[in-house]
């Protein structure tokens, strides 16, 4: 039999099915070191996230392994095995080599889930770059200030996406090539002025390539969040991060070799990149990935068709499926799968007992953000699930609740929720904002931004956010991204923008606006302004509701009190508001 560095692990102590008893002699005798040794490192030296998880399965001789199988939007479908992949991904490093791409440059692919922006986002990794996926959804602003802020030099991405973020184009003073994808020639017009086709591109490239010899320091990933002030920041990933990404993908997932696996999540956000890529390619999984959106029957479909084991979601495309009732899974099969999980939000404990009536089996909700860069926190295949918890720290990882001074408190009592830093997916910057870096850490942890409860047993309990940044359908949104954008219109003096409680999607964006002298509050303008903020956002990121108001309550100092906004509209106690400013 083949030597395969996955099975033979020595992580596997910890067993496929860990007990509880596994559970603490692993947290014990756990060393990281384990892990690193797990992995391969480069041949030459180093360590790079895509050697980890593409080409290290051909050099062990499993690349005739199915790794990718994709379902287009259209009903399309192709598969590649991880030989292929490393071909697709060795052309692509040897295209932005020869564009004249560096050692930590910054590269950006604006598209949906096709295989390219794989074949692209490991190419980049191959080469050197660090690589930024954007969600397809978004609008020309939020594309613009991620170019603007990382300085990307290639941007990659498809006729009609490019079509949407034309003119914001100009604005980015860097970016020096783009690159089109035009998958399956489903926009056949020529390419416009110096746009680069990526298939010739990709012709004309040699198909192997000798990857840089990265560290596991070197950055590799950029994503952007949300933080309370200001635009969204850049929280910039190392390649060494692929080895929690790896250890997760066995331990929080049950990820093993022939699995076949499937993550909803978008590679625009963290998810679709750390379990969308890296933790099932480096565990040596089949990975589903399906372009379109969320419908109930056609998930069902597809979990039956391609024998779906693990299935990784989020609590509100959970909720949509409850929503959907029984009628969509008439005549499915459920039967492979083995192992549910989700992440993203709280999962309400009615989700985990729908899955054990609709699966045969609870869902096991996990914790993790994108500043972490792999999960943190689990409930586990062999323990109990503890509905309505997000479970037990991963052995190797520690964190605490403490409170508003950052002193640890005891079981049983709300607090931040906090991490001891050095966890190997910790990130390592927000990209050119150190200041607000080094605030994340106070006292030795990592503050979250969440606030939380641990029981006596170790077990953590998700009880909001620590800050005004609204959980949407999983996706963060920092409210002052929204307010900049509603201020652009030339009827509106000042926005405040609140996380509104959803049954759905958690919460809702609503905005609180007041207009400028000469504007009535119609029902028009309502309309026209919801309009122009999807249109410059995305819907994911657009209010959905606004509120005309004469003015917004402000501190002293002109700060919008959404505090005060967001007990208003709920009914509240308005809590302290010494700091207000009066009419
Ligand atoms: P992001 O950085 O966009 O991945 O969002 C991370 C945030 O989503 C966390 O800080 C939490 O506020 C929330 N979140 C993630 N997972 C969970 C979970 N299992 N339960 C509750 N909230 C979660």
């Amino acid at each position: 039999m083949q030597y395969d560095p996955i099975e033979k692990s020595a992580v596997s102590k910890l067993k496929v099915k860990p007990g509880l008893a596994d559970y603490e002699r692993a947290r014990k005798s756990f060393s990281w070191w384990d892990v690193y040794r797990e992995l391969d490192w480069l041949p030459g030296g180093g360590l790079n996230k895509a050697y980890e998880a593409i080409d290290r399965h051909v050099a062990h001789g499993n690349g005739s392994r199915v790794a990718m199988i994709w379902e287009g939007k259209n009903g399309e479908q192709e598969q590649y095995t991880y030989t292929q992949l490393k071909e697709r991904s060795d052309r692509f490093a040897n295209v932005v080599t020869k564009l004249g791409l560096k050692k930590g440059d910054r590269v950006f692919i604006f598209l949906d889930r096709v295989p390219e922006l794989y074949f692209a986002f490991f190419g980049v990794l191959k080469a050197g770059g660090i690589v930024g996926p954007l969600f397809s959804a978004f609008g020309p602003d939020p594309v613009r200030d991620r170019l603007v802020d990382s300085g990307a030099t290639i941007l990659i991405t498809s006729p009609d996406l490019k079509r949407k973020i034309t003119r914001i184009l100009p604005d980015c003073p860097d970016l020096q090539h783009i690159v089109i994808i035009n998958k399956g020639n489903r926009d056949p017009k020529p390419l416009e002025g110096n746009d680069l086709s990526y298939e010739k591109l990709m012709s004309a490239a040699a198909a192997d390539f000798k990857i840089v010899n990265t560290s596991q320091y070197d950055y590799s990933i950029m994503h952007y969040t949300s933080g309370t002030t200001g635009k969204p920041k850049g929280a910039v990933h190392r390649h060494q991060a692929v080895v929690q990404q790896y250890l997760t993908g066995k331990w929080a997932l049950d990820m093993h070799p022939g699995d076949i696996y499937w993550c909803t999540a978008d590679p625009g956000w963290v998810t679709g990149t750390s379990y969308g890529m890296l933790a099932p390619w480096t565990n040596g999984v089949t990975q589903l990935i399906y372009e379109g959106g969320l419908s109930a029957r056609k998930w069902y479909q597809l979990i039956e068709k391609h024998q779906v084991n693990i299935w990784y979601t989020a609590p509100t495309a959970i909720r949509m499926l409850m929503r959907a009732g029984d009628e969509p899974m008439k005549g499915i099969n459920f039967s492979s799968l083995r192992f549910i999980a989700s992440v993203g939000e709280p999962l309400n404990p009615e989700g985990v007992i729908w899955g054990k009536r609709v699966f045969g089996m609870g869902i096991h909700d996990n914790w993790w953000q994108t500043e972490t860069g792999a999960i943190m926190c689990a409930n586990y295949q062999s323990m109990e699930i503890r509905p309505g918890s997000m479970g037990r720290p991963l052995p190797g990882i520690e964190m605490g609740i403490l409170d508003d001074k950052y002193n640890p408190v005891g079981p049983d009592i709300r607090g931040l929720l906090a991490v001891r830093p050095g966890w190997p997916s910790q990130f390592h910057n927000y990209w050119r904002n150190a200041d607000m870096y080094n605030s994340r850490f106070k006292k030795g942890w990592y503050i979250t931004g969440d606030r939380a409860a641990m029981d006596k047993d170790g077990y953590f309990w998700f009880e909001g956010r620590a800050d005004d940044v609204i959980n949407t359908a999983g996706h963060l949104v920092g409210p002052f991204e929204v307010e900049s954008a509603l201020i652009e219109h030339p009827a509106v003096a000042e926005a405040g923008v609140i996380g509104k409680p959803d049954p759905i999607a958690m919460e809702v964006v609503k905005a609180f606006v007041s207009l400028k002298p000469g504007h009535e509050p119609t029902p028009e303008l309502r309309a026209e302004l919801m309009r122009f903020a999807r249109q410059k956002l995305s819907s994911a990121v657009a209010p959905r509701e606004i509120d005309f108001v004469p003015s917004l309550p402000k501190t002293r100092s002109g700060k919008i009190m959404r505090r005060l906004l967001k007990a208003r509209e709920l009914g509240l106690p308005e809590g302290d508001t010494s700091t207000l400013e009066e009419d």
